[in-house]
């Protein structure tokens, strides 16, 4: 019987990545948005790390719906300062969700880190959780290095100013396809399939 699951985000792009890659697969699933469900309450992400937030937005939902519900994290890592913004990424600037001033507060912190140590990585951290209360946190990571200057249209957050290990090219000059085959949110979500596939069958 095909079974519905509801990815916890407002986010269509992400609704879409998901979808792409569950459909590769044979998975006798139904992927509905949160939008599906227009009164559900905005999760708080108090969690200390990437698994914690995406486990508080996913039990979250698969109790307020009695579905299996999946939701992710995501962020980056840079190693001069520390491991941040890791997961304030999206509101390092002050203001949830301002790229912009996101990455040019990001590249004025990093004037004086010379080439050599520029090494960062982004963080993806993707939860499952049936109705029932089971639970799975799988992770993906895309290591590369931050660049001075912005590059690229495609992407966002911190896209332009990141080049993936082994790539010239940001991942904001990726072909949105070229980054889905090695990001982190990709690897994460094909890391869930195997999981989601696990736990909704016999139910
Ligand atoms: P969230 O997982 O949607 O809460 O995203 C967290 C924040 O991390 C975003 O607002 C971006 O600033 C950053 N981020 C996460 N993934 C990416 C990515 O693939 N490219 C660029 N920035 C990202």
């Amino acid at each position: 019987m095909t079974q519905t699951v509801v990815l916890a985000t407002r986010n269509q792009h992400k609704v879409e990545e998901l979808r792409r890659i569950l459909s590769a697969v044979d998975l006798d699933v139904e992927l509905v948005g949160i939008d599906a469900f227009p009164d559900l309450p905005e999760v708080a992400e108090t969690g200390s790390s990437f698994a914690a937030n995406a486990l508080l937005k996913a039990r979250d939902v698969a109790q307020r719906t009695s579905l299996t519900a999946i939701a992710d994290d995501s962020g980056l890592s840079v190693d001069a300062l520390n491991g941040m913004p890791g997961i304030f990424s999206a509101r390092w600037a002050g203001r949830h969700g301002d790229d912009q001033a996101n990455l040019e507060l990001l590249l004025a912190q990093m004037v004086d880190v010379p080439d050599g140590r520029r090494s960062a990585a982004f963080h993806c951290a993707a939860a499952v959780v049936t109705a029932g209360g089971d639970e799975r946190v799988v992770e993906g990571v895309l290591e590369g290095q931050i660049i001075r200057e912005p590059r690229g249209r495609n992407g966002f957050g911190y896209d332009p100013i990141f080049t993936p290990h082994g790539y010239a090219l940001t991942t904001a000059e990726l072909r949105p396809e070229e980054k889905d085959a090695i990001s982190h949110r990709g690897q994460a979500f094909r890391a869930l399939v195997p999981v989601v596939a696990e736990l909704i069958t016999d139910r």
